[in-house]
């Protein structure tokens, strides 16, 4: 099953917002409802999603699925922390 609802931190506040993710796009940019801040895809990942989701968007979750299918959100949550 994937995952539609994804919880972004803003890197600049701290605000955090669960935007619904759209199956058939990757959402490239998404402004931070707290400061206004225009967040972007890091460097490698597809998304803001990816780069400050709980969520990877959902053709990573599918990808990462067929590779390794019991550990996709534990690899994110650790990615998360860093
Ligand atoms: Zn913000």
């Amino acid at each position: 099953m994937t995952d539609l609802q994804s919880t972004i931190t803003c890197p600049e506040c701290g605000h955090q917002s669960t935007p619904t993710m759209p199956t058939d796009a990757c959402v490239y940019i998404h402004d931070c409802p707290g400061c206004r801040h225009v967040l972007k895809p890091r460097p490698g990942d597809c998304c803001v999603f990816c780069s400050y989701g709980t969520v990877p968007c959902p053709p990573v979750q599918a990808e990462v699925r067929d590779k390794f299918p019991k550990i996709v959100s534990k690899a994110h949550s650790l990615r998360m922390e860093k």
